[in-house]
């Protein structure tokens, strides 16, 4: 048998392997090897299993006879992760009349039936598949539970219950096989990243019956705390029990150690507890990571049953790697590539508690990551009354506008009917991290009632407290318990570890002040978009821009930007002092005018009286500007030929602002970006103009100073033309949210609603919007990136579209070669880890 590779007795030379014989098989040879007190266990592999769902059994007599005659056997599963879970474990394989009348005698009648009826009881549910009410009215304990358990089986299954230890193992791996092969635990394995033909290997294994004369039981034992991380004896002992019962909140359990909260296991049999600690400290050094050991006690002796991975939070996750390498158990390398960039997200933010009862009221998209409780508010400005009296609330909208910033900034959470992964909502929210679930179709928003219908009826209405979590895209009612953001030193360390390893640069979106500081707190190495639009929706700012926008001639246009030239100026001396001469991108600005307009009667009628205009003129105005299809419209570079003063006022601002921040700080290279670029004469008219205004404020103030000015490709064009483009600046950035519009020519604020069924359909593998479609819009990157680079090789090459924070967008941006990535501060420690890992893999194929 320990030579056989299907079924072999687990011995330390014993032909098993992870991918073979799965994870615990595994373990459980390292422990062998270990020379702990191991039970004897056979291992049998994915193919033996595959060939057991067939109906082709192993030999069952030849597996028996490895253990002991009287032996009582407990079979668990083995998949290649753990994570991907498998059938639940059988014990005391082998209990029957006879055995039973034995253990009656060696151990008294109430362990003996206790052994025998677990057994029945789970046979009939995990194997015979019987439904677990029937033991509903089976008596609790003794003999009396044992007999009812019997008769209930027997009544149910019209036979009796079978007694062949071998009959019994058979039944036991057959249906564990087939439990495995079943839709729901494929659907769930997969879900986990399990592939298609993932293997089942089952472990058979003498039972250490943790019941009986002496101080038996049973219980798991780890040395770090699954919620921190940190150094803490957990787990629980419980006295005559089997398997798991210990954690299973039986109230009588003991703690491990000594326990001011009550007994331990330490007190009662302190040579086994530190047995036990000696082990666990063994295994984690040797087995290389933090482990659970399920243990049995056998009349004072000890027994390990399984090693198991120490369940863990994201927290926990980080600090464990750390410390596994700071203790030089495992290198840097491995404990960044141990840590799932993305479980970095749940640390920033608030979090739902992984446990907490979730009263789900509709869903939607997952859109900025976190969760938030507060009052339903419908209003921007109902916001901002609910910030003023300091209570919590959440936006509530059909959709945001950039009027609704300020309610945004004044909310906990953000809630929207409408839109997608790029829509307003979500790039806000994820650039203030703020949590939001956009595009909740299920739901419906009526904001003149000021109610919001859940998917299943109930309706709620403004001022009910109700949770957005945006790191699953649910809509929960009340407030559920909280797990708070938790960036703790180990985090900090692992980031540094990551910047010492990774080849691509990280930098932040960042559009305000604020958004630069936590950018900077991030540690990104510079600005990759600032939207300076946003800027144009501050207090006191918006007047102005709509007095602009309305302005009948260039030149009183020009003089209603001589007033916004300040504050611009202001804005960008402020980013560049923040920033202390890392790298500051301005995009130029972009969006269509009539975003800045009020689209009510209500603002029409301020507006009106803030210009001094008749109401008509001004709704005459605005009807004039409106476009069909306003993001194909007048915006981006289009603007800037069009209405050239203000990326005029915007360059002079640039200009001044990096006299001023250079003067008493780091030298300051600003770089200005081309928005909606499609042709190479854009590029040359705004080259032309700025460069104008460079002179004119060198002249003026008697200074010099350099500035690098580059196009962002958004444009299927601007990508395929890239090498017309090239020469005319000093670097291209792609903006994939516009790019992945015009490639699908699919309206990124639309989308969401349809996307879910577009992806349940399989149309698209993903929303485009949230995971670069690296076929159709890759390629145009990649064409973009070799033009570029072949009619400019000192090009830099960037993404900023809100792909740039996303693991396998970085992965296909450093294999193109790009220069940087850019994404929402936010995910700056995500895509910095991401980056590390690439690197490490990379350096290791
Ligand atoms: C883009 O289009 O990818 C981009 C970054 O710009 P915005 O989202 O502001 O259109
Ligand atoms: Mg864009």
């Amino acid at each position: 048998m320990q030579n056989n590779p299907n079924t072999t007795l687990v011995t330390p030379t014993a032909p098993i392997a992870n991918n073979t014989h799965g994870g615990r098989a595994k373990c459980l040879q390292r422990l062998v090897r270990l020379d702990l007190p191991v039970p004897r266990t056979v291992a049998l592999s994915f193919e033996a299993v595959q060939n057991i769902a067939r109906g082709q059994l192993p030999d069952i007599a030849a597996i028996v006879s490895q253990f002991p005659e009287d032996a009582l056997l407990c079979v668990r599963p083995s998949s290649e992760d753990p994570d991907w879970g498998g059938p639940g474990a059988v014990l005391n394989i082998g209990m029957n009349d006879t055995r039973f009348q034995a253990l009656v005698d060696e151990l008294g009648a109430e362990a003996a039936s206790s052994v025998y009826t677990r057994f029945v009881q789970s046979f009939a549910v995990d194997v015979a598949r019987l439904d677990p009410d029937m033991f509903d009215d089976v008596a609790q304990s003794g003999p009396q539970a044992l007999q009812d358990s019997l008769r209930a089986y027997e009544i149910e299954m019209e036979e009796p219950f079978p007694t062949d230890p071998g009959e019994q193992l058979a039944a036991v791996l057959k249906s564990m096989a087939r439990a495995w092969d079943g839709t729901s635990a494929r659907l769930l394995r997969q879900a986990k990243g399990a592939p298609a033909d993932a293997g089942l290997g089952l472990v058979v294994q003498q039972m250490a019956l943790g019941v009986g004369l002496g101080e038996c039981g049973s219980g798991v034992l780890q040395l770090v705390d699954s919620d921190t991380g940190l150094p803490q004896i957990t787990g629980r002992y419980l006295s005559q029990s089997q398997g798991r019962d210990a954690v299973e909140g039986d109230s009588s359990a003991l703690y491990l150690g000594r326990d001011p909260r009550g007994p331990s296991l330490e007190d009662l049999v302190p040579e086994a507890f530190a047995e036990l600690q000696e082990h666990a400290a063994l295994m984690r050094v040797k087995l290389r990571a933090e482990m659970q050991l399920e243990f049995a006690v056998d009349n004072g002796k000890v027994h390990i049953l399984d090693g198991v991975r120490v369940p863990r939070s994201s927290r926990a996750a980080v600090r464990i790697a750390v410390r596994l390498a700071q203790d030089k158990v495992i290198s840097k390398a491995e404990a960044l590539m141990r840590v799932e960039p993305r479980t970095l997200s749940e640390l920033l933010h608030r979090q739902v508690r992984t446990n907490a009862v979730r009263d789900v009221i509709g869903s939607g998209i997952a859109a900025s990551p976190g969760a938030a409780t507060g009052a339903i508010v419908f209003t921007a400005t109902e916001a901002q009354a609910s910030a003023a009296r300091g209570e919590p609330c959440i936006l509530v909208r059909r959709e945001t506008a950039p009027e609704d910033i300020r309610g945004m900034h004044a909310a906990q959470g953000v809630l929207t009917e409408r839109g997608g992964i790029t829509s307003h909502a979500a790039v806000i929210g994820r650039g203030i991290g703020l949590p939001c679930v956009v595009g909740a179709s299920d739901m419906r928003f009526h904001r003149r009632r000021k109610e919001l219908v859940a998917s299943d009826g109930r309706v709620f209405s403004a001022g009910d407290i109700i949770t957005v979590d945006g790191t699953n895209g649910q809509v929960l009612a009340g407030a559920p318990e909280m797990r708070e953001a938790a960036l703790d030193e180990s985090f900090q360390t692992l980031m540094e570890w990551a910047d010492e390893l990774r080849d691509i640069e990280i930098r932040a979106n960042a559009d305000t002040p604020a958004d630069a500081q936590t950018a900077r707190n991030f540690q990104a190495e510079g600005i990759g978009l600032c939207r300076t639009e946003h800027m144009f929706f501050e207090p006191g700012r918006l007047t102005v821009m709509r007095e602009m926008i309305f302005a009948a001639s260039s030149q009183d246009r020009r003089a209603v930007l001589e007033r916004l030239l300040p504050m611009q100026r202001a804005d960008f001396t402020q980013l560049f002092r923040i920033m202390e001469g890392k790298p500051v991108c301005i995009r130029l600005f972009d969006p269509p005018l009539h975003e800045f307009l009020p689209t009510d009667r209500a603002g029409q009628r301020e507006l009106a009286d803030a210009l001094d205009l008749p109401l008509s003129d001004v709704t005459r105005r605005i009807d004039a500007m409106m476009e069909y299809n306003p993001m194909l419209g007048l915006r981006g570079v289009r603007l800037g030929i069009t209405v050239p003063e203000i990326y005029e006022m915007q360059a002079r601002a640039i200009f001044e602002a990096t006299l001023d921040a250079s003067a008493d700080g780091d030298p300051v290279v600003p770089e200005i970006m081309i928005p909606l670029v499609s042709a190479k004469r854009e590029v040359e008219l705004v080259k032309a103009s700025i460069d104008t205004v460079a002179s004119s404020v060198r002249l003026e103030k008697g200074q010099d100073f350099n500035y690098r000015l580059g196009v962002m490709v958004e444009t299927p064009r601007a990508a395929i033309r890239a090498a017309d483009i090239a020469p005319h600046c000093a670097f291209l950035s792609f903006g994939t949210n516009d790019l992945t519009q015009m490639t699908y020519g699919l309206s990124r604020d639309d989308a969401g609603r349809f996307m879910s069924d577009y992806v349940r359909q399989g149309v698209f593998p993903e929303d485009p919007f949230h995971s670069l479609d690296t076929d159709g819009v890759g390629e145009l990157l990649q064409i973009g990136a070799q033009r570029g680079r072949e009619a400019r090789p000192d090009i830099t090459l960037s993404i900023c579209g809100e792909h740039g924070g996303n693991p396998e967008s970085i992965a296909f941006c450093r294999a193109a070669g790009f220069n940087y990535v850019s994404c929402s501060p936010f995910r700056v420690p995500v895509a910095r880890l991401a980056a590390a890992q690439l690197a490490i893999g990379h350096s290791i194929s």
